[in-house]
């Protein structure tokens, strides 16, 4: 095994069990399996019945975290492969990895060491083509928007105040803003654009919240794509396209089907960022493992107050899932960052200084107490902890009377994640006080809701609107929009808007300076602070490390 990285040796000596196993085992009928190759496949939900039963839903967060992530989707899988080895019929949903992040700095999104899904370099690399679908779609509402300024503008869009943007799975700061349409009359109706990343697109919300065709297609016809002279709305279904587009979507809707290391069928689909966009899988496909398990572990990006916030209030409000346990994932080094520690230094023992950044991992587990959930706190051992780390976290999570447990899925798979698995079973056995609630209303107002989220959650004082806020805020009031749930955009390393402000921050303000109409997937846009979504790559780039052998494996994926 490659030391410098264990995750692609990992997966590219394991030996993968037929799709159709697999689809077996999970229960899918066989007429309802539409293979890709041999160890892929999209599953057809259309051609299964209705399910009468739910099994239970865990939902998997962390700590803010450190530039390479915590473990959260290593967490997921293996804590997946636990239940499968104490004999519980389970499954796994997770978001497919977007190619952005792959180049730049965090890597891939299929787990690490024995707790993965695979195979790894095909749910990496293109997958079963659903970024370029929702690409292509995306790209084809803007094409369509420009034609129609180009061929007379009969809608009366203005050029200045079209806010669909072009989209592409790649870190590309130089698009971010940019001018199309010069060239003179017959190269289009010159004016300001930019890209944002594919995971940000309205397309991929979208996709991930929708039910079936029928919605997608509703949802995409009530997209906004800008506004006219007169300052109303323009939405697709007015441009008459929103059946193309559907079209070009139809099998990026349907669920793949994939398996863990540990043998546990697992579900990857959609993927938008828990940064820029609302951080979870597809609803399709969690409902669908909800209805073929008794227990469904899931993952949302990042911390509770971005990626799980969002599944809650969003996702889960909408789809009418009531999550049942929670788990916080916590990691020595974070807590080091959190306390005080250079990134430079992580890797040396410093027990003070990881005790002293459990205030952000306090926070973080009290954040979803909000919610009605009781969280286990897995502590993702990685190799460069030591042994009085590990248990000062552990007493110190004790002695504030969090469930916690450690969690050491990386090493061992599903035998490493038993401890966090029978401390989740009887944290969803105890009194769940009333079980899951959203923390906001949306009928009270955006105002309130940032104001809500920004105390509870972020531990602000208040929410202050800048730059574009204040004009669009009175526009969606115009609009009706003002009683939508709002998505926001925020940095993930803290738990303020502000990156550098880190550990557990209080006293400090939300600042506002967007609010973004996503009406088809039906939430508002907020951007926070100085979040982008169109991130750039990093000064070396992990494409700079990457290649492909003769035999055509992949080399410096992880
Ligand atoms: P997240 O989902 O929180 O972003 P991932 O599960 O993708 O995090 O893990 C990020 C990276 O860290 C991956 O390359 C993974 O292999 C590595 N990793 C995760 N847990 C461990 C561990 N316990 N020891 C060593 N490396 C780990």
């Amino acid at each position: 095994m490659s030391a410098e990285n264990p995750d692609l040796a990992i997966a590219q000596a394991a030996t993968l069990r037929p799709i159709t196993e697999v689809a077996e085992t999970a229960g899918i009928p066989a007429d309802a399996l539409v293979p890709y190759g041999t160890d892929k496949a999209k599953v057809d939900v259309r051609k299964m019945s209705t399910p009468s039963t739910h099994g239970t839903l865990i939902l998997v967060s962390a700590m803010s975290p450190t530039p390479a992530g915590e473990g959260k989707s290593t967490t997921t899988v293996g804590l997946a492969d636990a239940f499968t080895l104490k004999g519980k019929r389970t499954m796994v949903a997770l978001r497919e990895p977007a190619l952005g992040p792959i180049m730049g700095i965090k890597g891939g999104a299929t787990g690490g060491g024995y707790a993965q899904v695979v195979p790894m370099e095909d749910i990496n690399l293109h997958f079963t083509g659903d970024f370029h679908a929702i690409q292509i779609a995306n790209n084809t509402l803007a094409a369509l928007v420009d034609n129609h300024l180009q061929q007379g503008n009969q809608l009366g869009i203005d050029p200045r105040r079209i806010q669909w943007k072009r989209v592409v799975d790649v870190n590309d700061r130089a698009l971010r803003s940019i001018v199309v349409g010069l060239g003179g009359a017959s190269q289009g109706v010159p004016r300001e654009d930019g890209f944002d990343i594919v995971v940000a697109s309205e397309i991929m919300a979208i996709l991930c919240l929708a039910s079936d065709l029928a919605d997608l297609e509703a949802r995409i016809s009530r997209v906004v794509i800008g506004f006219t002279y007169d300052r109303a709305p323009v939405t697709v279904q007015e441009l008459g396209v929103a059946g193309a587009i559907t079209m070009l979507l139809k099998d990026a809707l349907l669920p793949n089907l994939v398996q863990t290391l540990g043998g546990t069928p697992a579900l990857v689909h959609g993927g938008p960022f828990a940064n820029i966009a609302h951080g979870c899988n597809s609803l399709a496909a969690t409902r669908l493992a909800l209805s073929l398990s008794e227990i469904t572990v899931t993952e949302a990006g990042f911390g509770s107050d971005l990626g799980a916030e969002k599944f809650l209030d969003i996702k889960s409000r909408l789809g009418g899932l009531s999550p049942d346990g929670a788990v916080v994932v916590a990691t020595v080094r974070a807590l080091k960052m959190h306390g005080g520690v250079a990134k430079s230094d992580l890797a040396t023992e410093d027990v003070d200084s990881a005790l002293a950044g459990t205030a952000n991992l306090a926070r973080h587990v009290e954040n979803l107490r909000k919610f009605g959930l009781e969280p286990v706190v897995a502590v993702n051992r990685f190799p460069t902890d030591t042994e009085a780390e590990l248990q000062a976290v552990l007493d110190w999570a004790h002695e504030q009377g969090f469930r916690a447990a450690l969690s050491e899925v990386w090493a061992k798979g599903g035998e490493g994640g038993l401890a966090v698995a029978d401390e989740l079973l009887a944290a969803m056995s105890g009194d769940r006080g009333g079980g899951f609630r959203p923390l906001y209303d949306p009928a009270g107002g955006i105002e309130e809701s940032l104001r809500t989220l920004a105390r509870e959650i972020y531990g602000a004082d208040d929410v202050v609107f800048a730059d574009r806020a204040p004009a669009q805020l009175r526009m969606l009031k115009r609009n009706g929009w003002d009683d939508l749930p709002v998505c926001v955009a925020k940095t993930q390393y803290s738990l303020s808007d502000d990156p550098t402000l880190l550990g557990a921050p209080t006293g400090h303000l939300l600042h506002v300076r967007d609010l973004v109409p996503k009406i088809g997937a039906g939430f508002v846009v907020a951007l926070t602070g100085a979040i982008m979504a169109m991130p750039g790559l990093p000064k070396e780039p992990a494409a700079t490390r990457m290649g492909v052998t003769d035999d055509g494996e992949s080399i410096g994926l992880f």
